[in-house]
């Protein structure tokens, strides 16, 4: 799937409503030290579910939200957004009817983030699996940061084998495996209290 916008609000550098298309083939960004560049793939990393705020650079999640300046008041919250070209519907089969996918992420100081797939709040796991499923996300090698290739030539064998799983897009299977032990594990934890409850009645 394709990427043709990357909306900004609030995040970092970005204070005020910054709007980026995305054309096909290759993409540059150009500008002088510190006017945002790195701060435009965090911000994609971030919308795709980053957790870690030391991958944004940052203390605490809240320090993506505009932290103020000489001129300008401190904002309370954040939002991006990116938008996927779904037309070959090659997104995940619950919006098969939508030619595009508008996944945005908020956050609100001191109450951490939500996230919307087409305005429809979702949970930070779905986007994430979203993003798996394409073979990309925030920490996937779709995205190169500083020393990351010098880190995978000295890497473990099992972690070369993840990069190998994200490549073979298998990636996302590993957390709907977690998740669906889980509800098996909550399943036979009600069928052991039904078998209480009926034991008792007779
Ligand atoms: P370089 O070319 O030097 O790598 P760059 O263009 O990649 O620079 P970034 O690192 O993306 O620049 O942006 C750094 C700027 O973002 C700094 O001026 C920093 O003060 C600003 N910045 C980072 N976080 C925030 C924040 N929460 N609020 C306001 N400004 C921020």
């Amino acid at each position: 799937m394709q990427f043709t916008k990357l909306r900004l609000v609030g995040f970092k550098s970005f204070v005020e409503s910054t709007e980026l298309s995305i054309a096909p083939g290759m993409t540059g960004v150009v500008g002088p030290n510190g006017c945002g560049k790195s701060n435009l793939v965090e911000a994609l990393r971030w919308v795709m579910g980053e957790t870690s705020p030391k991958n944004m650079r940052g203390g605490e999640m809240d320090d993506v939200i505009f932290a103020g300046s000489a001129t300008r008041p401190a904002r309370n919250q954040a939002e991006v957004q990116v938008t996927l070209d779904n037309a070959g519907r090659d997104g995940p089969p619950d919006y098969a009817e939508h030619p595009e996918l508008a996944i945005t992420r908020k956050i609100t100081r001191e109450h951490g983030s939500d996230y919307r797939i087409n305005g429809g709040p979702v949970r930070a796991k779905d986007v994430q699996l979203l993003f798996a499923d394409m073979a990309t996300g925030a920490r996937s090698t779709a995205i190169v940061s500083q020393g990351r290739v010098g880190a995978l030539i000295g890497a473990k064998p099992q972690e070369r084998r993840l990069l190998l799983e994200e490549a073979a897009g298998i990636t996302g299977l590993h957390s709907r495996r977690h998740e669906a032990e889980l509800r098996l594990r909550g399943a036979e934890t009600n069928l052991e209290r039904l078998d209480d409850v009926t034991s008792q009645l007779e």
